[in-house]
């Protein structure tokens, strides 16, 4: 059965330093899990990637993983994933989880999560995609990014019109139903509250 919506998350291959990094990975898995969805992802098995791809998969939901060769054994390729592609190149990955990707949502993470989330955002803005992008700021941890993207209006380097691309939220729930629904895709079980 197709999934009811497919959404590429990017996040952080390592879990931080606070345990709340990893249940709220855990959280946007059972979500995804939860409304019928499918996870698109780098399709590694550590870090925070690696417990949400465990946690939509426990919650009944479909895993896309995306790996280049060379990061197979570093990142430690997560084999039970519902598809692992196994691509050449760190483009062919990133294309790929475009393609397959209906909306796209960034947690916290490090330079590979800033890179993976700037480039999809720029491309949203010079029209290679339309699909909607998110930013999770849970906890605080991009309130410094996004004080320094206003920076970045205020001194003419950006526009407004660049910032109204981009869905900002704090919750699991109301931000993935955002996007979902944005994205013209509509969520299984609206109601589930579970988290
Ligand atoms: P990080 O946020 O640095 O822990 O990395 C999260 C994910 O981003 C990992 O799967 C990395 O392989 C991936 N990544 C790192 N650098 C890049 C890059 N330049 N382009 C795309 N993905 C990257």
């Amino acid at each position: 059965m197709n999934p009811a919506f497919s959404l590429c998350v990017y996040c952080g291959s390592r879990p931080g330093s606070d345990p709340s990094y990893v249940d709220l990975a855990r959280a946007v898995g059972v979500w995804i899990g939860s409304h019928g969805g499918q996870l698109v992802y780098g399709g590694g098995n550590n870090g925070l990637m690696g417990r949400m791809a465990d946690a939509t998969l426990e919650a009944g939901g479909r895993v896309v993983g995306i790996i280049p060769q060379a990061l197979v054994d570093r990142e430690w390729a997560k084999r039970d994933c519902t598809e692992l592609h196994v691509v050449d190149t760190m483009h062919a990955r990133k294309r790929m989880m475009a393609e397959r990707a209906d909306c796209f949502l960034a947690l916290p993470g490090g330079i590979g999560t800033f890179e993976e989330f700037f480039e999809t955002w720029t491309w949203r803005q010079l029209g290679y995609h339309d699909k909607p992008v998110g930013l999770l700021n849970a906890g605080g941890y991009y309130d410094a990014l996004l004080a320094f993207l206003e920076h970045g209006v205020s001194q003419g380097f950006m526009g407004q019109a660049q910032m109204k691309l981009l869905t900002v939220g704090t919750e699991v729930a109301p931000l993935l139903a955002q996007l979902v629904e944005a994205a013209g895709r509509s969520p299984q079980n609206p109601d589930f509250t579970q988290i």
